[in-house]
């Protein structure tokens, strides 16, 4: 429910509504605009709510937000969110860049490999240390080292580090030396996951689960948000389909659906969406086309002999030709890199 203030409305009429939202047992979140304030009242929606919230002094209207998710919604709130972290800011007019290998391998290849990447636009650095692998006998990461090998490149960078967090117990040492909290597609809909990076107040990378819906990606927002952490990003990482020409299909037409629906930033992530090296400079451009807030590319110098996803991974050479060529597309819409 939105409850939509009279532009003369009075801060006491304000706190009156809000107290009211919250004696009836549901969230008040108080938008002051330009010219009125709302107040938003999030919770289950029950019969008779608009009745009882209308006749309250100073209220213009109430109505209802019709998307399943609230605060996630461009229904509750009309500018968009722009999430920063360090180095990097993705929702704004900029496009941000997050780079970097699948997998973070020894400190030597993550430092070297952000060093370059900076000096080639990336404005944020990736690269896991606790890996989600389809089978028990790949890689899984270095775990906490992996995470100190994160921090030193930040170190010698500056770049913001963007790495995945994979169970709610392993939050808070990861939230201790990573800037971004990835969720990874096969946990989108681990709620406890989200819940815990929700209360982290670290910004948080959430990707689409490879067959969830728009609603099921902007519900499991839903959750981050709902824990009072606004810094959310959206990135569409591609679905299963029957398709076999690549790994996952990546459908760009969610970047433009999420920004309708939503205030959050979408990043797009032509590695995985592909699975194919030579398919992610063009997609990537693409992105951009289709208005992508940002991009999350994979990167490294011997793709051949990456610890995982070698298939998938450019070398710095492709990265620099595409941040040439996405400069001139993010040009011609209006966006800068
Ligand atoms: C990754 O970013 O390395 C990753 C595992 O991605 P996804 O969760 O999209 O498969
Ligand atoms: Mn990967």
């Amino acid at each position: 429910m939105i409850v939509v203030m009279k532009p003369e409305a009075t801060q006491d009429q304000i706190e009156h509504v809000r107290d009211h939202i919250s004696a009836l047992g549901l969230q008040p979140q108080v938008i002051v605009g330009q010219h009125q304030t709302v107040i938003a009242a999030i919770g289950e929606e029950r019969p008779g709510l608009v009745e009882t919230l209308e006749p309250a002094p100073g209220v213009e209207k109430v109505l209802p937000i019709m998307a399943p998710y609230k605060r996630a919604s461009s229904e509750l709130k009309k500018e968009r969110t722009v999430v920063r972290a360090r180095s990097l800011e993705i929702g704004g007019k900029a496009i941000g860049v997050i780079a970097g290998p699948c997998s973070v391998e020894s400190e030597e290849q993550i430092v070297s490999l952000a060093i370059k990447l900076k000096a080639l636009g990336a404005t944020g650095l990736r690269g896991g240390a606790y890996k989600p692998r389809t089978s028990p006998y790949s890689f899984q990461g270095h775990k906490v080292e992996g995470l100190k090998m994160l921090a030193t490149a930040r170190a010698e960078t500056g770049l913001a580090i963007v790495t995945e967090v994979m169970a709610p117990e392993h939050v808070p040492v990861v939230a201790e030396y990573a800037d971004v909290l990835q969720i990874g597609a096969r946990n989108m809909q681990n709620y406890q996951l989200l819940t815990a990076v929700g209360d982290s107040g670290k910004p948080a990378f959430l990707k689409r689960g490879m067959s969830a819906t728009m609603d099921e990606f902007l519900l499991a927002a839903e959750y981050i948000l709902d824990r009072g952490n606004d810094q959310v990003i959206l990135c569409e990482r591609g679905v299963r389909t029957f398709e076999e020409h690549t790994r996952f299909t990546l459908p760009l037409a969610s970047v433009p659906y999420l920004q309708a629906k939503s205030h959050l930033p979408v990043v797009v992530d032509p590695s995985h969406g592909t699975g194919k090296a030579p398919l992610v400079p063009p997609m990537a451009r693409a992105a951009i086309a289709a208005g992508a807030d940002g991009l999350m590319v994979e990167v490294h110098d011997d793709p051949e002999h990456a610890m995982s996803d070698g298939a998938q991974t450019i070398t710095p050479e492709a990265f620099a030709r595409m941040m040439a060529e996405c400069r001139r597309v993010a040009e011609a819409v209006d966006r800068t890199f």
